[in-house]
Order: C-alpha cells, then sequence, then structure tokens
C-alpha cells in the first residue's frame, strides 16, 4: 500500500510516500502546480466558472445542478459536461498542469447526478448519436477522458464517487470503460464522521472489486475552516484505516486544509498506543506499521 496527504497547500508533511495538492478544487480557485506534488484539478464542479458563465451550469428536470438545489447532494455548482468552451479550455489546462507536476488527479469528470444534462445542446447531441440517454453519457465522459489520456503524459488517476452501484445511472460513468486511460482511481469518501467503519469497509472491497486499476481511497481529516469539534475523532481514522486497508486496496490519502493538521493528525495517531495496539488483530499490519513509522517524525 501507498499513503499519501491530500491538501489545499503546496506544502508537504513528512512521513508519506506522496502528496497531492488541490490546484484546483470544485470552488474553482486556482495555484500553481509544484513540481514534487501531484496535481488535483476537479473539471465540471466549479464555483468560478459557475459565477463568470452562469448559462453553463447542467440543467434537470429537477432544476439546474447550483449547490443550493437540494434535490441533490450537490456541495457545488456543476457545469454541463459538454460545454464545448470549457472542455477546450479545461484540457488546455489539464496538459499545463501535468506538465508542471508529476501528474494529475481528476475530480468532477462526470455529468452532475441523475437527470443531468437536459440542456439544448445535450439533448441535440444526444438525439444525432442514435445511441440510448444512458450510453450517450457515458460516451461523452468516456470520450473526454480519453482526450485528456492524450494530453497528460505522466500519471493520470480517476476520482469517482463512492457510489459502487448507480454510478453509470447518476454520472455517466462506467468503471470499465474508463479502466484503459487511468493508471489508477481514487474513491473519495469524505465524512465529517466514521464512527460505524462498517460501511466504509463495504465500499472498499465493492471497489476493490469492481475496479480495473490500483484503488486509492481518501478519507476526511480537517477540512478548510472545519470546527475541531467536528471533525473525524484520531481513534476513528486509525480505525478505519486498518479495516480500509485489509481489504485489499492499494493506498489511503489524507485529506486536510494544511500540512500542519496532517502533522497534529500524526501526532494523535502516535498517541493511540492502546488502540494501535488493539488493532493488531484485524488483519492490516501494514497501515499499522505505517502509523508506528512516525513515531520518529513527531517524537
Ligand atoms: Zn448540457
Amino acid at each position: 500500500m501507498k499513503f499519501g496527504t491530500y491538501v489545499f497547500e503546496p506544502k508537504k508533511a513528512e512521513g508519506f510516500d506522496f502528496h497531492l495538492f488541490r490546484v484546483k478544487p470544485e470552488v474553482g480557485r486556482r495555484l500553481p502546480p509544484v513540481p514534487d506534488m501531484y496535481s488535483n484539478v476537479a473539471i465540471f464542479g466549479d464555483n468560478v466558472t459557475a459565477r463568470n458563465h452562469p448559462d453553463w451550469i447542467s440543467q434537470s428536470p429537477l432544476g439546474p445542478a447550483w449547490r443550493t438545489n437540494d434535490q441533490f447532494n450537490l456541495r457545488w455548482d456543476v457545469l454541463c459536461a459538454t460545454q464545448p468552451e470549457h472542455r477546450a479550455e479545461q484540457l488546455d489546462y489539464i496538459e499545463d498542469v501535468s506538465k508542471r507536476s508529476p501528474g494529475v488527479w481528476l475530480n468532477s469528470i462526470h455529468f452532475a447526478d441523475h437527470g443531468h444534462c437536459t440542456c439544448p445542446r445535450c439533448n441535440e447531441l444526444w438525439k444525432k448519436s442514435g445511441l440510448s440517454w444512458f450510453e450517450w453519457r457515458k460516451k461523452e465522459v468516456t470520450d473526454y477522458i480519453a482526450q485528456i489520456r492524450e494530453r497528460v503524459k505522466n500519471e493520470l488517476v480517476i476520482g469517482l464517487l463512492p457510489d459502487p452501484v448507480n454510478s453509470y445511472e447518476r454520472f455517466g460513468i462506467d468503471f470499465d470503460a474508463l479502466a484503459p486511460y487511468a493508471d489508477a482511481f481514487n474513491v473519495v469518501m469524505f465524512s465529517k464522521s466514521y464512527a460505524t467503519p462498517w460501511y466504509w469497509e463495504m465500499l472498499c472491497r465493492a471497489f476493490k472489486k469492481l475496479l480495473k486499476k490500483p484503488v486509492y481511497v481518501s478519507f476526511y481529516v480537517f477540512g478548510p475552516g472545519d470546527d475541531p469539534r467536528e471533525v473525524p475523532s484520531p481513534s476513528e481514522l486509525i480505525t478505519l484505516s486498518v479495516r480500509a486497508g485489509r481489504t485489499g486496496i492499494d493506498g489511503i490519502l489524507y485529506l486536510a486544509d494544511k500540512a500542519s493538521q496532517i502533522y497534529d493528525f500524526q501526532k494523535a495517531v502516535v498517541d493511540k498506543v492502546e488502540l494501535r495496539q488493539r488493532l493488531r488483530t484485524y488483519g492490516c499490519q501494514e497501515v499499522l506499521d505505517f502509523f508506528a513509522s512516525w513515531e520518529k517524525i513527531v517524537g
């Protein structure tokens, strides 16, 4: 297994195999990539572009994909996945980012959710395609990823939302169709509580079974602007990591706003000696050895 940080600033916490920097998260702001951190780019979830081009927002029978639309679980504004100017601009942007970092990890590569997108352009494209609605959406998503693959000469990792069953119907995502273009997949499993690790362990097993490329999962440690009383406890994250690790996944990333919050997490993990002892019978010594390696970093 490999272990990474997943951070909003270009700063590396010690004690990890690699680092993923959010050069363009879904809020849409952009920061320059750095040569020794992978770059994370959200494509269609993009608040800045949605604000500048409100007519590019994805449409559906349940309303547009503004983050205020409670019909969907949208945390940000999502653009129409066939908007040609945005697609072209993002292709150039992703190519540029890939040249200035070791590789690109993509998020938000897909349609906003079920029923999207019903804008006039999408309706026309769909009808012209002669395909079923779902197959047309899959083709749009897959073809765009193929174009990105041509531009990115180094590592390309595709981010997925944690729905192993309905991603095709909801987002136009076909895991097998995307696999040839991906060096790996990253399933984001963000939550402010991991009180019931059983569910997350089940999701890890499901994705490991389904995906035909290495599977990373990303866990939530501390997000921008979070109240420290409302983030997952270190104990939850330790237990979760061990239980995810024993499913055979290939790596875990830990999301934090800042590298200093990763360091605080490492300190807390090292302090939980008794819990780490107790988890030795759980069947994932690799994660426990990784945590133990932090003893010399925070000591
Ligand atoms: Zn559309």
